[in-house]
């Protein structure tokens, strides 16, 4: 068994408590244990700040770029064992472990061309210098400064690789130094991915440090230069956000929430068209594509009255291929929830949304997995519900975290299926199917404002358009209102929450080779 360490201050650290036990969620074996006793938090954000802070800003973007590439050789260089360690950690497949895992290197991957391209300087400016006066030396410039505190990142139990990776990826290029905390249920597969960097002698001293779970009284030491990038529960961003070091001090908050993600159908769509089976396939994979335990799952299937009984018939039907169980076995698409505490969770809400529905297929009740002993292993059902009235809040409101999803019909308006849509009150990414132009002009712009990301996919993108749950680093990830109101990723765009504007006035010349 593993006992994981933390890296804080430049070395590894045990906690002397009674350690934390994490748990291979297919066969409820103890994989690992962990403890974040002792750790003095006050430290390791000074040790940031004082150490990695100041190297980070003095490198050129080139040389932040570079780093981030070393980072990815170095995990990809391991790929196969980290494949491995994710199967047992989270109950991912091999393929959700690859959706992870490779999620990870590819955005350092990116960031560091990123990198590249913005070469030699150290920061840069925004827009033009405009001029302010009749003397045309005085001049206002707007400029990008990285805080000079530390990016404390907190992390979801779901993607324990990429969760990670992508926030680091973001803050060192931007130039800021950083302490990243992953959910403790999944602790197991980011501490080998760090421990990877550690081990490679990659990074200069204070860049990175790892709490290896609990994160303690940590946030309580945010200052008013540093940034805390969240992704969990609404619930949870609800109490950090109270935290004295964002109230009182202004620590930087950006959260990335939970999210009711709809999948809206156009009356247009026939069955049999390319769109409705693109509909089909989207809906299947995320359902089941990490057991739905995805902050971008489509939950609300928004789909015409009359179209409904053949859509939820095609859904059954290929849920009914879904083979469930031990996700390190060949052949199996679908594993287990990351924990019991999920478990408990996820039949609880089928149980709470299925008062007021009539499950299709799946329910709460527990399922005969493949490859496990008896009885064992954090299984649920793919679980499709029909809703009574799609307009009742409970569909709108409860994300049941799981491979889980309700069919919610309407009347075939756009204004209906937008004040449905609506009703989630704020989503990371949503899709729209549906090739009437008239309608989607209706449907598109208003339905818009109520995700980070909206995809619509008509006749001529119906082969190529991407399940709208993958994430990529060169677009917005993200959601307004219920998904967080943050912001993360989508290119430079991703670069901002680690930097300050600031507006500097002064003569032309002078400013001109001080910012370059
Ligand atoms: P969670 O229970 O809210 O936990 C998220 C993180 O917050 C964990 O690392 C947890 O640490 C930490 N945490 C909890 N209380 C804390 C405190 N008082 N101080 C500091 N850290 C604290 O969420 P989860 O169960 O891991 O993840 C599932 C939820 O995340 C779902 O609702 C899902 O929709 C959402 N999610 C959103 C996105 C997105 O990008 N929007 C992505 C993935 C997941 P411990 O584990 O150590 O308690």
């Amino acid at each position: 068994m593993i006992s994981l360490k933390s890296f804080i201050t430049d070395q590894w650290y045990s906690g002397q408590d009674k350690p934390t036990q994490l748990f291979n969620p297919a066969t409820e074996t103890v994989i690992a244990v962990t403890d974040t006793s002792g750790i003095d938090t006050k430290a390791v954000l000074d040790h940031a700040r004082n150490i990695g802070g100041p190297t980070l800003r003095s490198m050129s973007f080139a040389e932040r770029g570079a780093l981030l590439k070393a980072m990815s050789r170095a995990l990809y260089a391991e790929r196969e064992r980290l494949i491995d360690v994710s199967c047992i950690c989270n109950g991912a497949t091999r393929k959700d472990s690859k959706f992870d895992i490779d999620g990870a290197t590819g955005t350092l991957s990116y960031y560091a061309k990123l990198g590249t391209e913005l070469g030699d300087g150290t920061i840069l400016t925004d827009g033009e210098s405009e001029r302010l006066t009749a003397n045309a030396r005085f001049v206002g410039q707007h400029v990008f400064l990285p805080r000079p505190g530390v990016a404390i990142h907190i992390n979801a139990f779901n993607f324990p690789a990429w969760g990670t990776f992508e926030k680091i990826a973001c803050a060192f290029l931007a130039g800021m130094p950083v302490v990243t905390k992953p959910a403790t249920a999944t602790a197991l597969l980011t501490y080998e991915m760090i421990k990877i960097i550690v081990d490679a002698e990659i990074l200069p001293a204070g860049v990175l440090q790892f709490i290896a779970g609990s994160a303690r009284d940590l946030l309580d030491y945010a200052d008013g230069q540093d940034v805390i990038a969240f992704t969990g529960s609404a619930d949870t961003a609800h109490t950090l956000r109270q935290n004295a070091s964002v109230t009182l001090n202004s620590a930087r908050f950006n959260a990335e929430a939970d999210s009711l993600n709809a999948a809206i159908l156009g009356p247009d769509v026939e069955v049999g068209d390319d769109i409705w089976y693109t509909y089909i396939k989207n809906i299947v994979t995320d359902m089941t594509q990490k057991a739905g335990q995805k902050c971008t799952a489509i939950r609300r299937i928004i789909a015409p009255e009359a179209i409904a009984d053949d859509l939820q018939a095609a859904l059954v039907e290929e849920l009914s291929r879904i083979t469930v169980g031990n996700p390190a076995h060949d052949g199996i698409r679908m594993g287990p929830l990351a924990s019991a505490a999920q478990l408990r969770d996820v039949r609880d809400g089928i149980d709470e949304l299925a008062a007021h529905s009539s499950i299709l297929t799946g329910g709460s009740a527990p399922i005969a997995a493949e490859g496990v002993p008896d009885g064992k292993g954090y299984f649920v059902a793919p679980t499709l519900l029909r809703a009574n009235d799609g307009a009742d809040d409970i569909f709108h409101s409860k994300e049941v975290f799981g491979p889980c999803a309700t069919i919610l019909t309407y009347d075939g308006s756009a204004a209906q299926a937008v004040m449905l849509m609506a009703k989630g009150k704020g989503c990371l990414v949503s899709s729209v199917y549906s090739n009437h132009k008239k309608w989607i002009s209706e449907a598109l712009l208003q339905s818009a404002v109520w995700t980070g990301r909206l995809q619509l996919v008509s006749a001529k993108v119906a082969d190529s358009a991407l399940p709208p749950g993958m994430v990529l680093p060169n677009q917005l990830h993200g959601g307004p209102g219920r998904a967080g109101g943050g912001e993360e990723l989508g290119g430079m765009r991703g670069l901002h929450h680690y930097w300050n504007r600031t507006c500097i006035q002064g003569d032309t010349a002078l400013l001109g080779k001080l910012l370059k």
